[in-house]
């Protein structure tokens, strides 16, 4: 539990005018050879927050950083044209701000950051810019919104 380092936001990449449940979730990761649904934390875009994973159990959401981190999916990411858009219903962004200061007890080293922001480092300056995304999940700056938490 001391190893974990980042809180690791994501988005389900789900369009704003549909749904997408954590059912479906499980059924996805499952059909992609997980265990189970890869986060620890799922939060509906009524502000439900489901826990899929116990924290002491590795994630399956991000490559190379699952050991050291908790996984955190908000349900939407993409507007209705299926682009990438911070989609985060008031709801959900006062649950994701209440179970971040939940973990923050447990795990009180740790880091929150964006799935955008473990991208590769390309021009090594030690700063992940939007060029070098690999992803644009979970469509928001997580760092810079909760850092301060
Ligand atoms: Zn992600």
């Amino acid at each position: 539990m001391n190893t974990i380092k980042y809180f690791v936001i994501h988005c389900s990449a789900t369009r704003s005018n549909m749904t997408y449940t954590s059912l479906q979730l499980d059924r996805d990761h499952r059909a992609r050879g997980f265990r189970s649904a890869g986060y620890h934390f799922y939060i509906r875009r009524n502000g439900d927050t489901e826990a899929l994973r116990p924290t002491h159990e590795p994630g399956a959401h991000a490559r190379g950083y699952n050991d050291c981190s908790i996984g955190i999916c908000y349900e939407g990411g993409l507007d209705a044209m299926a682009r990438p858009a911070d989609t985060r219903t008031p709801e959900q962004k006062d649950a994701l701000r209440r179970l971040l200061l939940e973990l923050r007890v447990k795990f009180p080293l740790a880091k929150v950051i964006g799935h955008r922001d473990l991208s590769f480092d390309r021009n090594q300056d030690g700063h992940i810019s939007p060029d070098e995304w690999m992803k644009a999940c979970p469509c928001f700056d997580a760092h810079e919104e909760y850092s301060r938490l």
